[in-house]
């Protein structure tokens, strides 16, 4: 399936197999997770996407072919390939174990071609090696939702009250990690919908409301996966003194001006950008102890317009996983 420009659905096209260049991995696909991102680049919001472009950064596959210098893959091998692509390893933040920041980093699914395809290549380096435990398709979630979820979950230290902002996949999967870690949940939904609030409830929120709403308790960090700017000043005012807001997603509407006595007494506002590989690894080993437990509707590669679009439309109830080959 390819986009070949913004706002435009995508098109399902036969293409040569991808040739995997000294490095890379080819990878027959088994399935791919759909996240919010891709959604932000089919719709413009994300303004330099490679042209044409195969969507997809959470894939899940088999290895079909090695290239020269791979190391620790075998074929056959189930791998894992996140949104982190590729970087130079030589930028300052490379050097300093940032590369998540990385001045050159190329991203899956956005700079090079992703995983809505039967086959696709990836840098061997920047893979994973999947926990047994999942299927493909429950797997597939963990690559992005679950990555950068935790990244934004280890932002907040060891706050014990912990907010969250936009109760979707990402907070789905970082709350079975919090709850493990005996945090307390304080789920943040659109107002009005009680059926995210129950299902937040269920999962062992202490506490769900609207995110018009103020929790019963100051919260000690707040994360916001929603895309909506005029949630930073709501969970700012939501916080105790010395709490950090931390703002997990790679676009978001423009934030409203709010009086500094919001942010005095040490409050923070911190962005999460992407992943270095080491967020990757420590949380699929914490997802497998905890078990962090994926909530997935399937569709068929076919139909990854429609899944976007229910996606953009609110209308999933779990992530989108396109199922290949
Ligand atoms: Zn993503
Ligand atoms: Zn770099």
């Amino acid at each position: 399936m390819v986009l070949e420009k913004p706002k435009t659905p995508l098109i399902l096209r036969d293409v040569s197999d991808p040739q995997p260049a000294a490095g890379q991995l080819l990878v027959r696909v088994k399935a791919c997770a759909v996240c919010r991102t891709d959604l932000h680049i089919v719709d413009g919001e994300l303004t330099e996407p490679k042209l044409p472009l195969v969507l997809g950064h959470q894939i899940v596959g088999r290895i079909e072919q090695l290239s020269e210098n791979v190391t620790g893959f075998s074929i056959g091998d189930r791998v894992g390939v996140p949104w982190l692509g590729w970087t130079d390893g030589t930028c300052p933040y490379c050097r300093s174990s940032r590369e998540n920041l990385c001045d050159r980093a190329k991203f899956t699914g956005y700079n090079i071609d992703g995983g809505y395809a039967e086959f696709t290549v990836a840098d061997a380096r920047y893979c994973f090696h999947l926990p047994n435990a999942y299927n493909d398709v429950d797997v597939a979630p963990l690559l992005c939702a679950g990555m950068l979820g935790y990244r934004s979950y280890r932002k907040t230290g060891d706050a014990k009250r912990l907010g969250i902002y936009g109760f979707g996949n990402a907070a789905h999967l970082i709350t079975q990690i919090a709850l493990y870690e005996k945090k307390e949940i304080y789920a943040f939904t659109r107002p009005g919908d009680k059926a995210g609030q129950k299902d937040a409830h269920s999962l062992g929120a202490v506490w769900a409301g609207g995110s018009d709403e103020m929790p019963p308790e100051k919260l000690d960090a707040a994360i916001i996966f929603a895309s909506v700017g005029p949630l930073v000043p709501a969970a700012l005012r939501a916080l105790a003194k010395g709490g950090v807001v931390v703002c997990g997603g790679i676009h978001m509407s423009d934030i409203p001006s709010f009086p500094y006595v919001d942010l005095w007494n040490e409050r923070v506002i911190t962005s999460v950008a992407n992943l270095t590989r080491r967020d990757g690894e420590e949380f699929l080993k914490i997802a497998l102890r905890v078990p962090v437990k994926t909530k997935v509707e399937i569709f068929q590669f076919e139909e990854a317009n429609t899944a976007l679009d229910r996606f953009r439309a609110g209308k999933l109830a779990a992530t989108a996983v396109l199922k290949i080959s």
